[in-house]
C-alpha cells in the first residue's frame, strides 16, 4: 500500500525528484519550487512529521540529516548557505515529513519574512 505522505512516496520511488544523496538513513533532493539559486531538502527515510515530533532516539538521526546537509552545501558550491526546519503550519510547514532546507546562492536578511 502506498504512504499518503509525500516525502516517504519520493523515498520510495513513487513520485520522482531529483535526487542529490542518498544512504541508508538519508534522502536529499532538489526542491521543486527553488527559493534561492541552490535549495534542496534533506530528510530522514524515517517518517517523522517535524522537528517538534522526534524522540530521544532520533537525534542521531536528525544530527546526521544536518551534517549531510552542510556536505552537501559545501559539495555544491554554497558552504555559506541557510539550514531551515519549518516545525508546524504557523512557521510555514506545508510537507509534514521533517526536511531540512538548504538554501545558497544569494545574499540572505535576518529575520525571515
Ligand atoms: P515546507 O514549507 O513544508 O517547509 O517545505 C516543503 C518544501 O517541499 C517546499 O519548499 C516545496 O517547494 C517542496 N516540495 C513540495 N512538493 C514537492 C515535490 O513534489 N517535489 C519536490 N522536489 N519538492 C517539493
Ligand atoms: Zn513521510
Amino acid at each position: 500500500m502506498s504512504s499518503p505522505c509525500l516525502f516517504c512516496r519520493i523515498v520510495n520511488g513513487e513520485i520522482p525528484a531529483k535526487k542529490l544523496y542518498e544512504d541508508d538513513d538519508v534522502f536529499a533532493f532538489w526542491d521543486i519550487s527553488p527559493q534561492a539559486p541552490k535549495h534542496f531538502l534533506v530528510i530522514p527515510k524515517k517518517h517523522l512529521t517535524g522537528p517538534g515530533a522526534f524522540s530521544a532516539e532520533d537525534e542521531a538521526l536528525i544530527g546526521k540529516v544536518v551534517r549531510i546537509g552542510a556536505e552537501l552545501a559545501k559539495e555544491n558550491g554554497v558552504e555559506q548557505c541557510r539550514l531551515v526546519m519549518n516545525n508546524g503550519a504557523d512557521a510555514g510547514q506545508t510537507v509534514f515529513h521533517l526536511h531540512l532546507h538548504v538554501l545558497g546562492g544569494r545574499p540572505m536578511s535576518w529575520p525571515p519574512g
